[in-house]
């Protein structure tokens, strides 16, 4: 069913305590964790706990989870103290824009310039 955890998901693996990760926040329905391979001094990612393949469906099934994301989201850039210098939050949806784990998550990027139009 939609939102169940997948048994074949690193990201629901991670969730579930499975795969370790550096968790720096964890709520009732995300978990917040510093990417594997970063990005930027700051590289955080938050997902929700349930299994959705990307933002736009977990935003579409459970429109408060996809909130609880975005200010986590939020919280991290606070905690980080990039808020002032400026970050970014990332989408990344399809694998023809990079997506490499189709468990919904945001990137939070920051702590060095970054440039626009990403590539
Ligand atoms: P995507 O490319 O937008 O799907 O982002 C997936 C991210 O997950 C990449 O930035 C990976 O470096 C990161 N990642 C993959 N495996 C792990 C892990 O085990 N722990 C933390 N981050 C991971």
């Amino acid at each position: 069913m939609a939102g169940e955890q997948q048994a074949d998901c690193l990201f629901c693996k991670i969730v579930a305590g499975e795969i370790p990760a550096t968790i720096v926040r964890e709520t009732d329905t995300t978990v917040a964790f510093r990417d594997i391979n970063p990005h930027a001094p700051t590289h955080v990612l938050v997902i929700p706990k349930a299994h959705y393949p990307d933002a736009a469906s977990l935003a579409a099934a459970e429109p408060g989870v996809a909130a609880d994301v975005l200010r986590e989201a939020g919280q991290v850039a606070i905690d980080e103290k990039i808020v002032d210098s400026g970050y970014r939050l990332v989408l990344n949806t399809g694998s023809g824009a990079g997506q490499t784990v189709f468990h919904a998550h945001a990137h939070v990027l920051g702590g060095r310039g970054l440039n626009w139009p990403p590539g």
